[in-house]
């Protein structure tokens, strides 16, 4: 079995567990950026992820996507439990799990990359989904959170199994995404 099957394996047990998974095993590490500097810092950027959420909305207003949400969050979590965060290259890379750890608050669920497509990503989890699949920091949540699930205009849904949300398409041209599903 390659990496890319042992990502889908992972996300498909998930969308069919009854249970959250577990931690990883030295257990959630702490933040080392204070809670002083985090939360600033989010309160900032906050303006400029509503106005980037709105925009986008706006978007898919005036040129629809193929594909049409439909059904609500179950409140399951996993989308928070499986964050999945590309690898850059070197510098970004830093940046990228400096922010994802240190100021949005998600944490590496498995040191070891897994492959998604030509991508290598990390799975991440998020320390601030609360027992009851809600969100501590709703208000707060990053750019990710807000998006999910992912609907373009290009490409296949990025929908996780048995999370309540699916899409329906009238262009039968599209039908091939919903067996890959
Ligand atoms: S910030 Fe909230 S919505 Fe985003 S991953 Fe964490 S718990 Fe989930």
């Amino acid at each position: 079995m390659n990496d890319s099957d042992d990502l889908l394996k992972i996300l498909n047990n998930a969308g069919e567990a009854t249970s959250p998974p577990p931690p990883p095993a030295p257990g959630i590490p702490k933040q080392w950026v204070p809670g002083w500097i985090r939360w600033p810092i989010r309160a900032i950027f906050l303006p400029f992820i509503v106005l980037d959420s709105a925009m986008k909305k706006v978007a898919r207003k005036i040129i629809r996507p193929p594909f049409k949400k439909e059904g609500q969050c179950k409140r399951r979590g996993n989308c928070c439990y499986y964050i999945l965060m590309k690898r850059s290259k070197r510098f970004m890379h830093f940046i990228d799990r400096f922010w994802n750890t240190q100021i949005n608050g998600f944490y590496v669920r498995d040191p070891e990359p897994k492959q998604l497509d030509d991508k290598e990503v990390f799975v991440m989890g998020c320390r601030y989904l609360k027992k009851d699949g809600s969100c501590a920091h709703y208000h707060l949540r990053p750019v990710i959170c807000r998006e999910y699930p992912v609907i373009e205009h290009f490409g296949a849904p990025k929908i996780l199994k048995g999370c309540g949300y699916k899409v329906s398409c009238k262009d039968k041209k599209y039908e091939v995404y919903y067996e890959e599903e």
